[in-house]
């Protein structure tokens, strides 16, 4: 950081801001997450200098063959973590690898079912506004008054739409997925079935939450939220599926150039961390933590959308609060150093810009090292926020800077 500051003043105090926002702030939107230091180097590397368009052992470039060697060490650590026999690195990010795989199983005007957005889907799942949505035919389900996913609609809509591909996962559900039920769906309906495990893909890997892997036909994650590795996306499937699909060929050539050799090292270096032994307390920890601060909210009045959790996450319906909107209540948190963002709940009455709710996740405070006892600490900062914000507002930024001291981020 200090090299960056000196060539270039401008860029470096920038990235020095960022870094001290990161330090003081807690950081509870549920899709973020804090890289190891290896990770981060590995990205810093030689490695972004390459062309490398093509698969290892087949590219278009001279010179790729110690490129060869890191993507492939990347493709068998993902294989082994998540028991797949089929895996690409190179997706630039989640939605791309969400776009490939659409892509590769659907022709444009096909119908496609996925959560809609404000049940908590993500917008590659067939928001209006998304590829998805302007080329396929989309039919939404959703979930139930009570906040959870109602298989027996599922199945209903499934029978009565068709659908070619049926697309199970999410960006704001508390509740664990029964990706065995979805399976069961889409044989009934003869559709192909993917799972988009983004979210809780760290929670996979150490067996905190089912995996989609015995069931999907196809899954894809982002590798940088629960999972903790860099910015960038993941597919995984069966060696026949991949075959069947065409699946290299759906990220290159068919919507990627050159891949980001330096960011598949550092996705290399986060499968190997989360293949250890300490990876798993960590994503114990990390519902743990979910489920404690869940109960800690409740006891203090705040009402979530199926009234807990069984993951990282968990989605706050303020509509008790009066006046106050997911989006008053997202900057109210940024001036005392809490970090969340604002969230559709079911059967919003608001837009999607002000929301009546908020999403709040920890497994950014659980790398730091936040354990159960500070979730007390943290519900009572948000109790008073939502409150009497003008009355504790200094108190509540004095509690929040004692526990981002106590756990410091990129220590030494
Ligand atoms: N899929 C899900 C379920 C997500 O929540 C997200 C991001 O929030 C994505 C895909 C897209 O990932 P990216 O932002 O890397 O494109």
């Amino acid at each position: 950081m200090n090299y960056i500051q000196e060539m270039d003043p401008e860029v470096g105090a920038g990235i020095l801001a960022e870094y001290e926002r990161q330090q003081n702030n807690i950081e509870l939107i549920a899709s973020e997450n804090i890289l190891s230091t290896a990770s981060m180097v590995a990205m810093g590397t030689v490695l972004t200098n390459k062309y490398a368009e093509g698969y290892s052992g087949k590219r278009y470039y001279g010179g790729c063959q110690e490129i060869d060697k890191v993507e492939t060490l990347a493709i068998e650590r993902a294989k082994k973590l998540f028991g797949a026999e089929y895996a690409n690195v190179q997706p630039h990010s989640g939605a791309q690898a969400n776009m490939a795989v659409t892509m590769a199983v659907c022709k444009a005007g096909d119908t496609i079912m996925g959560m809609s957005l404000d049940a908590g889907g993500h917008l590659t799942h067939g928001s209006p506004v998304n590829f998805s949505g302007l080329f396929y035919n989309i039919v939404p389900y959703g979930i139930s008054d009570e906040g959870f996913l109602d298989y027996d609609e599922v199945l209903a809509i499934a029978k009565k739409h068709k659908p070619k591909m049926i697309i199970a996962g999410a960006s704001a559900y508390p509740r664990i997925i029964d990706f065995k039920k979805f399976r069961e769906i889409a044989d009934e309906v003869g559709a192909v079935l993917f799972v988009d495990m983004a979210h809780i893909a760290g929670l996979v890997a150490a067996g905190v939450h089912p995996s989609p892997i015995p069931y999907a036909d196809i899954v894809t994650s982002t590798t940088h939220k629960t999972l903790r590795g860099p910015r960038g996306g993941l597919i995984l499937s069966s060696a026949a599926a991949a075959e069947k699909y065409h699946l290299n060929k759906s990220i290159f050539p068919g919507i990627q150039g050159g891949p980001l050799e330096h960011v598949i090292a550092a996705k290399a270096v986060c499968f190997g961390e989360a293949l250890k032994p300490e990876y798993k307390t960590y994503q114990e920890q990390v519902a743990k933590n979910a489920k404690v601060l869940a109960d800690e909210m409740m006891k203090r009045g705040f009402k979530l959308v199926s009234s807990g959790t069984d993951n990282h996450l968990m989605l706050v319906d303020l509509t008790n609060f009066e006046g106050i909107s997911g989006k008053d209540f997202q900057i109210l948190c940024d001036k005392v150093h809490i970090t969340l963002n604002k969230n559709s709940i079911p059967r919003e009455p608001r837009s999607p810009f002000e929301t009546s709710g908020v999403r709040i996740g920890t497994p950014a405070i659980t790398t730091r090292g936040f354990k159960e006892e500070d979730m007390a600490v943290i519900a009572d900062c948000l109790y008073k926020v939502v409150t009497n914000f003008e009355g504790t507002q200094e108190e509540v930024i004095s509690k929040v800077l004692a526990l981002t001291k106590k756990y410091p981020i990129y220590e030494g």
